[in-house]
Parts: C-alpha cells; sequence; structure tokens
C-alpha cells in the first residue's frame, strides 16, 4: 500500500492498472492521512470484466460443486490466517475499532462455511410417477455473471453476504467495493488468487457511479446483489430490473428499540449503548431510537446518559477505546447538523458529543456518543437515517403505542423490544414491522444461515443475502418433465 500509487484492479486472475483519469484519496478516519490512492475506473474496464467473467463461466458451471467448494475451504483457511491484518486494514480506512473489525471478520468467514453447504443447499427435488411412467424433477442452475456493490461500513463483511454463495453455486462474479474503504477487498484478492480459483471466476473494479451504472446495463450481468443508502438501493433496484436482471438491494434504516418497565436495566442499558455507539452508529442495524415505556423512562435516560459520557472515544487502533471516529469529515458534518435540526425541531441535548477533539488525533472526524430526549416525531431526526453515534429518547404510555410507532416508520430493518415478559415479547415479535427482530437483543444481525432479512424502504427485491435465500438467489431453478414411452406398460 503507497499513499502515491493507485490501487489495481483484479479481472480474469490478473492485477491490472486502471486508466482512469480520475482519483480519490483513500482516508484514514482517525488521522485523516492519506492511506492511498482509488482509481474511479472508467465503463470499458467493468465490461472487460464482465466479458472475462461470462468466458469463465463456461467451465465453472461444469466444475463439480464439490470441487468449486474447495477454493472457499482454502479461503476459510487463508481468512483465519490473515484474520489480524485484515482487521487492521478495516480499522485503517474505516475508523471501527480492530474489535469490531475482527468481529467483522468472524461474520464474514461464517458466510463461507455456509456456502460450503452447497452440495446439499443448491439440491433439487424430484416426484416420480406425476402420471404413470412420468417423473418431475427441479433443478438447480447458476443464473452466470452476477455483481456486488458495497457500502463503506462493512469492507470485509458485506461482499461475504453474497459472493461465496454466488461462486459455490457455479456463477462468475465481478465486485465493486465503496470507493471510500477499498483497501480491504485488495487484500480479499490477494488471498482469492492464493486459492487458485480460475481465472475470470471473480473480479475486482475499483470505482463509483460510472461503473455501477456499467453493472446495471451491462448485457452479460443477470443478477445484482446492492447494500448501500435507500435512495441508491431504489435507483439500482429499478434500473438493474429494467435491463432484465434480478436485483436485490439492502438500503438504510432507522432502527428503534424499545424498553418496557420490566427491562432488566444494566443489561438493556449495556446493549442499548453498544447498538447506538457501537461502530460509531455507522451500522444499518444501530439503535437510532429509544422509546420507553411508562415508567422505564426516568431509569433509563439516566442509564444510558451515562453510559454515552464514559464511552472511551479514540483511534481504533488503540488500547482501551471503544468508539472511532465517523467515515469523512462531510459525514461528521452532516449528523452534527441533523443533531442541530433536532433540537431546532423539539429535541433536547441530553449528551452532547459535538465538537469531538481527541489528543493526538485532533484532525479526526470525531463525534462523541450523543443523547437527545423528547424527540419530536415528526422531525426530521425521527425519521431521518442519521448513521453516526446519536440516539433520540421517545417516550410512550403503553406496549401498543410504541408498536404503532415502530410500524409508522417508512423504514423496517430492525426493531427491538427490551422486557422480561414472554407474553409481551410474543406481541412485539407478531406486529412489529421490521425485518430483523430483537428480543433483549440491540444488533439483532442474522447469522449466515438465516437471511439478512429488511422490510419496507430498508430493502428492495425479493430474496435476501445470505443462507438459502442467497443460494435461490444465484440460481435459476429449471423444471425437467421426463416420460420414458418404453417402460409405460412394463411391470418392475
Ligand atoms: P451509498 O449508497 O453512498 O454507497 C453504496 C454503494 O453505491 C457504493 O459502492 C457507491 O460507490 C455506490 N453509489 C453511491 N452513490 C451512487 C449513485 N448515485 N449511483 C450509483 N452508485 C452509487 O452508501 P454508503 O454511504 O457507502 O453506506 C451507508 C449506507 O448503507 C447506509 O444508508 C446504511 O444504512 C446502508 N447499509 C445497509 C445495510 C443493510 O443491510 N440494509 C448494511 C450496511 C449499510
Amino acid at each position: 500500500m503507497h499513499p502515491q500509487k493507485p490501487l489495481l484492479n483484479y479481472i480474469n486472475g490478473e492485477w491490472s492498472t486502471s486508466k482512469a483519469t480520475e482519483f480519490l484519496d483513500v482516508v484514514n478516519p482517525a488521522t485523516t492521512s492519506i492511506l492511498s490512492l482509488v482509481p474511479l475506473s472508467p465503463k470499458d474496464e467493468l465490461d472487460t470484466a464482465a466479458t472475462a467473467a461470462a468466458a469463465a463461466f463456461v467451465n465453472w458451471r461444469r466444475t463439480p460443486p464439490t470441487q468449486r467448494v474447495q477454493y472457499l475451504f482454502k479461503l476459510k483457511s487463508l481468512l483465519e490466517d490473515n484474520l489480524e491484518d485484515l482487521a487492521h486494514t478495516i480499522t485503517l480506512e474505516c475508523g471501527k475499532t480492530l474489535a469490531e473489525s475482527k468481529g467483522e471478520w468472524h461474520r464474514a468467514i461464517e458466510n463461507v462455511e455456509v456456502a460450503c453447504g452447497i452440495p446439499t443447499l443448491m439440491q433439487g427435488y424430484n416426484l416420480e410417477d406425476i402420471a404413470r411412467g412420468i417423473d418431475e424433477i427441479m433443478i438447480r442452475q447458476p443464473v452466470g455473471v452476477t455483481a456486488v456493490i458495497s457500502p463503506f461500513n462493512f469492507p470485509g463483511m458485506i461482499p461475504f453476504w453474497f459472493f461465496p454463495y454466488a461462486i459455490a453455486c457455479g456463477n462468475t462474479v465481478i465486485i465493486k467495493p465503496s470507493e471510500k474503504v477499498p483497501l480491504t477487498m485488495q487484500k480479499v484478492f490477494e488471498l482469492l488468487e492464493a486459492t487458485a480459483l480460475p481465472q475470470g471466476v471473480i473480479n475486482l473494479v475499483n470505482g463509483a457511479k460510472e461503473v455501477v451504472d456499467a453493472i446495471l446495463e451491462h448485457p452479460s450481468i443477470r443478477a445484482i446483489s446492492f447494500v448501500g443508502s435507500s435512495p441508491v438501493a431504489h435507483y439500482v433496484y429499478s434500473q438493474g430490473a429494467a435491463h432484465g436482471k434480478r436485483v436485490q438491494c439492502q438500503g438504510g434504516a432507522k432502527n428503534p428499540i424499545i424498553i418496557l418497565p420490566d427491562a432488566d436495566l444494566e443489561m438493556t442499558t449495556r446493549i442499548a449503548a453498544d447498538s447506538a455507539f457501537g461502530c460509531a452508529g455507522q451500522r444499518c442495524l444501530a439503535a437510532s431510537l429509544a422509546v420507553t415505556v411508562a415508567e422505564a423512562r426516568h431509569s433509563f435516560t439516566e442509564a444510558i446518559a451515562s453510559a454515552a459520557q464514559t464511552r472511551v472515544v479514540g483511534y481504533g487502533l488503540d488500547e482501551g477505546v471503544q468508539m472511532g471516529p465517523v467515515i469523512t469529515h462531510q459525514s461528521q458534518v452532516r449528523i452534527e447538523q441533523l443533531i442541530e435540526q433536532g433540537t431546532q425541531e423539539g429535541a433536547q441535548v441530553l449528551v452532547d458529543g459535538r465538537g469531538a477533539r481527541i489528543p493526538g488525533y485532533e484532525r479526526g472526524n470525531f463525534i462523541r456518543p450523543t443523547v437527545l430526549q423528547n424527540v419530536n416525531p415528526k422531525s426530521t431526526i425521527a425519521h431521518d437515517e442519521v448513521f453516526g453515534p446519536v440516539l433520540g429518547l421517545m417516550h410512550v404510555e403503553t406496549i401498543e403505542e410504541a408498536i404503532a410507532l415502530v410500524n409508522s416508520s417508512k423504514w423496517g430493518n430492525m426493531a427491538c423490544l427490551f422486557t422480561s415478559s414472554g407474553a409481551a415479547a410474543r406481541q412485539f415479535r407478531y406486529q412489529a414491522e421490521a425485518g430483523n427482530i430483537g428480543i433483549n437483543i440491540g444488533v439483532a444481525a442474522p447469522m449466515a444461515f438465516f437471511p439478512f432479512s429488511g422490510w419496507k424502504d430498508s430493502f428492495y427485491g425479493d430474496l435476501h443475502g445470505q443462507g438459502r435465500q442467497a443460494v435461490e438467489f444465484f440460481t435459476q431453478t429449471k423444471v425437467v418433465v421426463e416420460r420414458w414411452p418404453q417402460y409405460w406398460s412394463r411391470q418392475f
């Protein structure tokens, strides 16, 4: 990695220098030092990658699944052997703490493990004698060339929600990482190269909108997996579909957590603080609004304010740090403006994290944990995604009101309830309109063998990433009806 040397693309089994004329600095958000340069690759480089992936598909789909997963077994070992270095890279470019970066890799590896089950996961089904002497068989076949477009906040894990399944199913893949955090995928592709996957099976094209638009339009690309903000998710979904592709797009969020009076206060506060302030609030499963019910109000308000004030903020590589910076200076400014707007629209600042200066990292994009109380349900901060370490507090008197508040949202990524009542938990699980539900859990992130769900404006599409739904997304079904006349009248 050299600050002046542009990062490379990886196309058809080879590292290649982009012919880009525009480059962006890759910046360490804690120190603001420049780590590298990322090329904004032109459209024709995506075309070269798609052509290579289409050529590779011919033999890759014929490679037996039991052999395809051998490359994933190798990848899993390589990821484990290089975990420290991979985690260090995420912290460098993304800012989260080293422990958070390691956690991200454990989730990534879990997806490789699940995809290794493809010889059984990909099986179809059949029925003999649907009519006398006629059998019917459903088989799954790969869709072809696929593309993954990822956001900045999980540069390691998110591509793994998709590509291990895609290649295990016999597809070929192009990955376009976020231009803000492209270093992590350089490292991953070094490991992919070391697995000796056949050339063209997996390709890396760095860039931004021009590459995304080229993916949306390219006739060889059959399926697109996108994760990012909802406006871009909607754009990718509608444009991808208009070009006849299957598309799955995970978008933004505004996640509420509900605290009932019978919740364990100590546990709830610890979990709520981790959810709201972990990864500096830059998680699509971050708690953004805490809704207290009845007498939970005062005890929780006091406890969460204290948790926010005592959280250790700093450089993610330093010992003892619990929260890093936000990704860019623009992000920091946007978040601080949203806090200000929240107060203008009725909220009071209980803990103010604005203007944070971290000794030794004065230029970093830091905001300390912030808590707003009495958030006006009609205000911007009650509805817009903040994607920063800001928790808004609201209050209602009953669980029904709390659920109504959850369901009034246009978002549907996650909703959580803290309680010791099984009946309340059941009511919440049944009625809350969100794709990921937590009961006494603050970040309801599904394990790799469950789909990463998401409803409403938090997801556009049908099949989600991870597990069986990923296998369905990356395969197309074919139904075969067979008759063999010579056996019609025979007795066996
Ligand atoms: P983003 O939408 O800005 O970027 C995501 C990807 O889209 C990047 O690769 C980027 O290059 C590309 N892109 C950006 N603008 C584009 C445009 N106009 N046209 C075409 N492509 C474009 O998102 P981000 O800031 O990198 O990530 C944060 C967002 O991602 C948040 O909204 C967060 O909630 C969401 N997210 C969602 C999930 C989920 O599972 N639902 C997970 C992680 C992050």
